[in-house]
């Protein structure tokens, strides 16, 4: 079975095809010759991978799925979420992104946070989710050089590096996006 990934990202592409039985093969964007902007309009995660996987299977007819993450933290109530790419403004910026989360933070004690990815899967006409959470807490100023995005200012839960010090293979093991995968893999597996 042919299967569309909706990502660009091909060391997200080939992670998740290793994970796979050899009977699915996965497809990028690219693939399939797709190179439209798909907005991520939705105001959740769940919500912007639906968007995506259905604009994929709607336009181009292919079973396939789609991720979309955001850092959750609880006394900014769940902020950025939704709008973590661009919690800064435009265009989007890690650097500006992570300064002004530790600024928002400054002067609260309670720092807890979570990472959260909402994958949406189409498959035969029948549309799933699935959820990876990851628990954590964000420091007080930027650790390790590592990863992306929020990595250096994210220590996960009963760990004492942050995202940024841990190997890929660590943090996949633990991370939003891997719990996310491996659910969705174990339903493919079994599929
Ligand atoms: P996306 O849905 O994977 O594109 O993620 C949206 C935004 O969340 C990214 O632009 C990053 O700022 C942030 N983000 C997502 N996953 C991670 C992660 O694993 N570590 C750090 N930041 C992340």
């Amino acid at each position: 079975m042919k299967l569309v990934f909706a990502t660009n990202n091909l060391n997200k592409l080939k992670e998740v095809q290793e994970m796979l039985p050899k009977s699915i093969e996965l497809l990028s964007l690219k693939d399939i010759n797709c190179f439209d902007e798909i907005d991520e309009t939705a105001t959740t995660l769940e919500g912007n991978a639906k968007l995506k996987a259905d604009y994929i299977t709607n336009k181009f007819g292919f079973n396939c799925f789609a991720d979309d993450t955001g850092l959750e933290v609880e006394s900014l109530n769940g902020k950025p979420g939704v709008y973590s790419a661009r919690f800064a403004g435009e265009p989007a910026n890690s650097e500006k992104n992570m300064q002004k989360l530790l600024a928002s933070l400054e002067y609260i004690t309670n720092k807890k946070a979570q990472f959260r990815t909402a994958i949406a899967l189409n498959i035969d006409d029948k549309k799933f989710i699935f959820e990876g959470i990851c628990i954590g807490e964000i420091l007080t100023r930027k650790q390790g050089e590592k990863g992306f995005g929020y990595d250096p200012i994210f220590k996960p839960e009963g760990y004492n590096q942050s995202f940024a010090e841990m190997t890929s293979e660590e943090k996949n093991s633990i991370s939003h996006r891997g719990v996310a995968i491996q659910k969705l893999v174990a339903f493919l597996n079994d599929y």
